[in-house]
Order: C-alpha cells, then sequence, then structure tokens
C-alpha cells in the first residue's frame, strides 16, 4: 500500500532535483558549448546576473561543476565540468536528438553535430549496451529493484517556466520546458510505466489535483500526451502519450542512469530495466547514427547556424 503523499523511489526524481530546472538546463547547454567564465555564461543564456550566480552557486554544491581560479586580482573564477557534470552530457543529447525532431523551429538556432571518429554528421540514438540495437519504450521491460521504497517528493514554489528561454541561442527550448518542470517529467514518467488514469497518476506522483490537472492540460496542449476516453457512463478518460511523447523516453532513460549512478542508495537501484530484444539487463548509451560508435563528449563538435529571423511585413 503506497503511503501518502509519498513517491517510489525513483532515480529520475533525484536527479529532477538538480537538473529539471530551466535556467540550470540552459547553463550546462553553455558549457557544452565552450562558456567557462561568469560573463560568457551570462551571454550564452541570458540570465539575469543574480539568478545565474545563484544556480552556479549550486551547481558547485552539488559537484556538477567546479571553480577554478584564472585571474588572482580581482579574483575571478572559471566554471569547469566535473565528472558527475560531465556525464549529464548523455541527457543533454538526447534532449537535443528530440527537440531537432519535435520542438518545431521555435529554437533560434539550428545545430549539425559532427562525430569525430568516423568524420559524419550524426543524430544521437540511444542504444542498448548489449545489442546494440536503438532502444524504443515499447521494448524496456522495469522491475523494482533492490533499492525500491518510498520517497517525499519535495514541493517546489517554483512556478513553471512556461516562456521561451531567454538565451539568445537556445538549443533546447520545448525539450528545457518539460525537463525544467519536474512534475511534468514525473507525470511522464508515470505514464512511461503504464500508469495512465487521473487517479492513479495523483496517487503515484503524489501531486496536487488542481496542479495534476493543469500539468495534463499543458501536456496535451506541448502534444506528449493525449486524452482517450475508456468509458462513457460516467465518462472516464486517460492519457496516453503520443509517438512524440513516446520519444522523449530516451531523455528520461539517460537521466535515471545518471540519477542511478550518483544517487543510488546503499541497496541498489530501484528500478531495473531489461531490454526486451536481447534480454540483457538495459545499459543504455548514447551512439552515433552513422558508425554505431558510442559518443563521448570530446567526440562531438557542434557547428551552430545562427537563424536568421525572418523580417516583419510592413504595410506600405
Ligand atoms: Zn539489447
Ligand atoms: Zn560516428
Amino acid at each position: 500500500m503506497q503511503p501518502q503523499n509519498l513517491i517510489r523511489t525513483c532515480s529520475i526524481w533525484r536527479a529532477l532535483e538538480i537538473v529539471g530546472d530551466t535556467p540550470t538546463l540552459l547553463i550546462l547547454e553553455a558549457s557544452w558549448l565552450g562558456a567557462r567564465r561568469f560573463e560568457e555564461l551570462r551571454t550564452r543564456t541570458g540570465l539575469l546576473k543574480a539568478l545565474l550566480s545563484d544556480r552556479l552557486k549550486r551547481l558547485v554544491v552539488a559537484g556538477l561543476f567546479e571553480k577554478r581560479p584564472y585571474c588572482e586580482a580581482p579574483p575571478r573564477f572559471a566554471y569547469v565540468l566535473t565528472e558527475k557534470g560531465r556525464d549529464v552530457y548523455w541527457t543533454s543529447l538526447m534532449m537535443l536528438a528530440w527537440e531537432l525532431k519535435w520542438g518545431g523551429d521555435t529554437s533560434k538556432i539550428a545545430v549539425e553535430l559532427t562525430h569525430k571518429p568516423c568524420g559524419k554528421r550524426f543524430v544521437p540514438e540511444p542504444a542498448c549496451g548489449a545489442c546494440r540495437a536503438t532502444i524504443d519504450a515499447t521494448q524496456v521491460d522495469w522491475a523494482e529493484g533492490p533499492g525500491v521504497g518510498w520517497m517525499a517528493p519535495l514541493y517546489s514554489r517554483r512556478r513553471q517556466q512556461r516562456e521561451s528561454s531567454g538565451g539568445a541561442t537556445s538549443l533546447f527550448d520545448q525539450a528545457a520546458q518539460l525537463m525544467g518542470d519536474r512534475w511534468s517529467s514525473l507525470i511522464m514518467r508515470s505514464i512511461f510505466t503504464g500508469v495512465t488514469r487521473f487517479d492513479e497518476i495523483r496517487a503515484d506522483t503524489a501531486i496536487a489535483t488542481n496542479i495534476l490537472a493543469e500539468r495534463l492540460q499543458w501536456l496535451q496542449s506541448v502534444g506528449v500526451i493525449r486524452q482517450r476516453i475508456y468509458a462513457t457512463a460516467p465518462p472516464r478518460q486517460e492519457y496516453r502519450l503520443t509517438r512524440k511523447g513516446v520519444e522523449y523516453y530516451p531523455v528520461l532513460l539517460m537521466l535515471l542512469r545518471w540519477g542511478d549512478k550518483y544517487y543510488v542508495s546503499p541497496e541498489g537501484p530501484p528500478l531495473v530495466l531489461s531490454h526486451k530484444v536481447c534480454g540483457a539487463r538495459l545499459d543504455a548509451q548514447v551512439v552515433c547514427s552513422e558508425c554505431r560508435q558510442t559518443v563521448e563528449p570530446q567526440d562531438v563538435s557542434f557547428t551552430i547556424h545562427e537563424r536568421v529571423p525572418v523580417p516583419e511585413l510592413i504595410a506600405v
């Protein structure tokens, strides 16, 4: 029996407590693109000074960045990713792949990725470490792991950040909105694990009814879930993932992997995934669509094309 207001222990939620925040995602993105110093990070993210400084402080405490002095007087620091910070890279690549396919043209710049070892332009794909096949959400089984239990999701007073991110160069606009709202990601987790009815989702996520209704509405408006009527008298609905929603799965998968690596309880992971295709325990990796090799951060180069804004028509 599920205790009230608690949710299943979940590495995704633990990971979201750190990276489920739009400004944080913008900072990570800026860092992948080479920004190190405060001013560079500020220009690239478009965040206000106070907000940027607050998030950088948190990211240093959480162990994703370390501060390295580059000037003594006045004291100045560069923000360099630690291994823990670098490991979020694969989640970001999956966000980027999803954004390129589904984000529409809301993102302000276009990006092309080149895989240096094979020299080709590529799309990052999630693959099974054992059989190397591309992972589809429908081919993954899950079972409770040794670390399963209950935890309290911390209530956040932060308002959902829906407006387009402020950065002049945002690579993942819609993906960052989804990931940046922890409740939405938690709802997606529930639906992915087969929890589809309103009351069940409420119990599974411990989200207040009004917030849940509002988030479900929003997830429909961005097109990742749809409502399906399964009984007419009285009318009852359930929520299903659209194709766009199903393809968001690798983002959560890589986030789960990161959470399992850094926030696992001594007993082990709360959730164990297996790949139905080959039967192996799922070790999800990001591979190059062209040569199928595992993608490492240092092997990727970005070519960024700033999109030229379409001039507004002026009536004469
Ligand atoms: Zn496999
Ligand atoms: Zn390649």
